[in-house]
C-alpha cells in the first residue's frame, strides 16, 4: 500500500467529525458541504453538488484516459432518529439524531480512497465518488440515478460497501445475485354498508370481509411464490370499527412486503391486489388497495462480484473474504443503482460490535484502513494501466 498509517489518522478525525454531525434524509447539508470541500481540497477534477437533492459527486480522471472505463463507488451520507448511547468522545451533538448505521464511517473511507485515487491517479479511465443522502428510507439513490447520474458521468458500473457488525474487522462478505430484500409497502381499504350491530342483514359487514381478506394474504407466500423462493407478506395493522353494537362503513389494514426476486415481487403485488378485490367482493364489500413499490431488491452482479471478491482477496486473503453470504432481510437504497448499472455491494467487518440501527452502535475505525484500500483498489485494478 501507498498510503502511510498516518494518512488513516486523518480519515479517522474526519469519520468522527461527521459522527459527531448526524444529519436526516436529504438535508445532509452540513456533511454534503464537507464532502464537496473535501473532495475539491484532494484537487478532483469536477465536484458536482445538489444531484439528488443534496448528493455529491467527485470526479478523478487517470492517469491514462485512452479507456472509457468509468467506475463509480458510492457512499452514503445520512444518519437516523435515534437517541445515541456510546458515550464516545466523539457523540452526537444533535439531541435525538445519531450515526446508527455506519453511514459516517462509509463516507470517510470513500473519501480517503477518493484522497488517494486524487493524489496518484494510478488507472485507465474515470473513476467517480459518489456520496447519497437518505438512504435510510428516503430514497436518495433513487433521486441521484432519477437526476440522471449515471447518464451525466458515464457511470459503467458501480460498487458500495455496507459495515457489519458480527463479521470481524479485516474481513469481507458478499454473494452474487440476491444481496438484500425489496420492500414495499401496502394499503388496503373496505368499504361496507355501516347499520345496526342487531341487523347484520341489512349491512354490508366490512369487518368480516377484511378478516377473511387477511386471512387470504396468507395463501400469497403458501401457496402461489414458488417453493424455493422466499418472501414475505405482513398485514402490520388493521382497523375498524368503535363500537360493539354499530357494523362500521369501512376497515383499513396495511402492511410490507419482502423478497429477493422481482419477479416474486411482481408476482405479490398482482395476488395481493387480486385476491383482496376479489374476497371483498364475495362478501358484498368494496376493497381499495394501494401497492406502493419502495425499494427493489438488492442484486449483485456476476462479473462485478467475481472481481469484488478477488480484490478483497487480494486485500485479505482468501480465507477472509466470504463470496456466499446468505441475503440479508433488510433492505438497501443501492438497488435503485444496480438496476441502473452492473455492480456490486459488499459488506465489512466492524467486529464485535451492537447492531446497526441501536443506540449504541458505533462504526469501528479499525476497519477504516481495509474500507480505504478495498475501495481504491477497485478503481486501480478495474482500470488496470498498461
Ligand atoms: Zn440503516
Ligand atoms: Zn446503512
Amino acid at each position: 500500500m501507498h498510503v502511510l498509517a498516518s494518512d488513516f489518522a486523518e480519515v479517522v478525525e474526519w469519520r468522527r467529525d461527521l459522527h459527531s454531525h448526524p444529519e436526516l434524509q436529504f438535508e445532509v447539508h452540513r456533511t454534503a458541504a464537507f464532502v464537496h470541500a473535501k473532495l475539491t481540497e484532494f484537487g478532483c477534477d469536477d465536484v458536482v453538488s445538489g444531484i439528488g437533492r443534496t448528493g455529491v459527486v467527485g470526479i478523478i480522471h487517470g492517469r491514462d484516459r485512452t479507456s472509457d472505463a468509468v467506475v463509480a463507488l458510492r457512499a452514503d451520507m445520512d444518519a437516523l432518529p435515534i437517541e445515541e448511547q456510546t458515550n464516545a468522545p466523539w457523540g452526537s451533538k444533535t439531541k435525538g439524531l445519531m450515526h446508527a448505521c455506519g453511514h459516517d464511517g462509509h463516507t470517510a473511507m470513500l473519501l480517503g480512497a477518493a484522497r488517494d485515487l486524487a493524489r496518484t491517479r494510478e488507472f485507465n479511465g474515470t473513476a467517480v465518488v459518489v456520496f447519497q443522502p437518505a438512504e435510510e428510507g428516503g430514497g436518495g439513490g433513487k433521486a441521484m440515478v432519477d437526476d440522471g447520474l449515471m447518464e451525466r458521468f458515464g457511470i459503467t458500473e458501480i460498487y458500495a460497501m455496507h459495515t457489519e457488525p458480527g463479521l470481524p474487522i479485516g474481513q469481507f462478505a458478499t454473494a452474487n445475485g440476491p444481496f438484500g430484500a425489496s420492500a414495499d409497502g401496502f394499503r388496503i381499504k373496505i368499504d361496507g354498508k355501516g347499520g345496526h350491530g342487531a341487523s347484520p342483514h341489512a349491512s354490508v359487514d366490512p369487518l368480516v370481509a377484511g378478516a377473511n381478506v387477511l386471512l387470504a394474504l396468507q395463501t400469497i407466500v403458501s401457496r402461489n411464490v414458488h417453493p424455493r423462493q422466499c418472501a414475505v407478506v405482513t398485514v402490520g395493522w388493521m382497523a375498524g370499527g368503535r363500537a360493539g353494537n354499530v357494523i362500521p362503513q369501512s376497515v383499513e389494514m396495511g402492511g410490507t412486503t419482502r423478497t429477493f426476486d422481482p419477479a416474486v415481487r411482481n408476482l405479490i403485488e398482482a395476488r395481493l391486489i387480486a385476491i383482496t378485490e376479489s374476497v371483498a367482493a364475495a362478501y358484498g364489500a368494496k376493497a381499495t388497495v394501494s401497492y406502493n413499490r419502495m425499494f427493489p431488491p438488492v442484486v449483485n452482479h456476476g462479473d462485478e462480484t467475481a472481481f469484488a471478491v478477488e480484490v478483497a482477496k487480494s486485500l485479505v486473503g482468501d480465507a477472509n473474504a466470504n463470496d456466499t453470504l446468505e441475503p440479508l432481510m433488510g433492505s438497501e437504497d443501492f438497488a435503485f443503482m444496480l438496476e441502473a448499472r452492473p455492480g456490486n455491494m459488499m459488506l465489512i467487518g466492524n467486529g464485535d460490535s451492537a447492531p446497526v440501527h441501536d443506540a449504541r452502535f458505533d462504526f469501528n475505525d479499525d476497519a477504516i484502513p481495509f474500507g480505504v484500500a478495498y475501495l481504491r483498489r477497485i478503481i486501480e485494478r478495474r482500470m488496470k494501466l498498461v
